[in-house]
């Protein structure tokens, strides 16, 4: 998968051109985080009639726009439960049902959605106990806000920090929250040089990391695996095949999210 924006073509391939999109899955619980243009794939291989909780983590295009495409929220026989923070003073529910209408978009979700959807606000610091599991949430560095994930079941753990900028105060607290987590999703949509103006034009201030922030931070929290998320749409395959060589001379448990990638805990 890439950020930002779609990316299909031959040169993206392997990891994927879609948009943000990921399920974490224990005991009988489903969740799905954001819902870039991936969760249409999601959708298209669904198991049947499903209850699985959906959590946004902001409403940036690129994690929000795969939801009208996804065929299981025309079918009356699932149910979704939708969280994510209130922003700009527009819930959750506001910005679901704002980007289905005219002149965006040709139907409303309310017009066109069959299954069972309701929707909770899900803030930094709350906790949502989910049959054995939990999942928690902070505040990211990112333009607008994003929160950062964790979910935790029986002594497993993931942390999703896509879309968050290294270098404030929140580095520490994301340090704490991802302590001895077995996986971190990170948003590395640069390298260092790009990110610094060395390559290109400076991205400081843009709300996205670094692969070497990324490697500090797992490092520092003592996580197991780093999968480097959020690849930069124009950065290719075989750029990013090369960027990993590097990246695993630095970190060897450190792997590339690509479409369609399943990691047991
Ligand atoms: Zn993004
Ligand atoms: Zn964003």
């Amino acid at each position: 998968m890439r950020g930002s924006i779609p990316s299909p073509g031959p040169a993206t391939a392997k990891y994927g051109g879609n948009t943000p999109c990921l399920e974490v899955a224990f005991a009988d619980e489903r969740i799905i985080f954001d819902l870039g243009t991936g969760v249409r794939e999601l959708g298209a291989e669904w198991p049947g009639p499903s209850d699985v909780h959906v959590f946004v983590s902001h409403y940036h295009y690129d994690h929000l726009q795969g939801l009208p495409f996804f065929g299981p929220i025309f079918d009356p026989r699932n149910r979704f439960h939708f969280r994510g923070p209130t922003r700009n003073n527009r819930t959750l529910k506001d910005v679901v049902s704002g980007q289905m209408q005219q002149p965006f978009f040709p139907v409303t979700a309310e017009m066109v959605f069959r299954a069972q959807v309701d929707y909770q606000p899900f803030s930094a610091g709350d906790r949502l106990r989910l049959g054995e599991g939990v999942v928690s949430a902070i505040e990211a560095h990112h333009p607008g806000g994003n929160l950062t994930y964790r979910v935790d079941y029986r002594g497993a753990s993931v942390v999703y920090a896509t879309d968050t900028e290294h270098g404030t105060e929140r580095d520490a607290q994301l340090v704490e929250f991802s302590r001895g987590a077995d996986l971190l999703i990170y948003d590395a949509m640069y390298t260092e040089d790009e990110y610094m103006g060395r390559i290109g034009s400076p991205k400081i201030g843009w709300g996205h990391s670094t692969w070497e922030a990324g490697v500090r931070l797992a490092n520092e929290a003592q996580v197991g695996t780093l999968a480097l998320f959020h690849h930069d749409p124009t950065r290719t395959d075989e750029q990013l095949d090369e960027l990993m060589r590097t990246v695993k001379r630095h970190r060897k448990a450190t792997i590339a999210a690509r479409e369609g990638l399943t990691v047991r805990l």
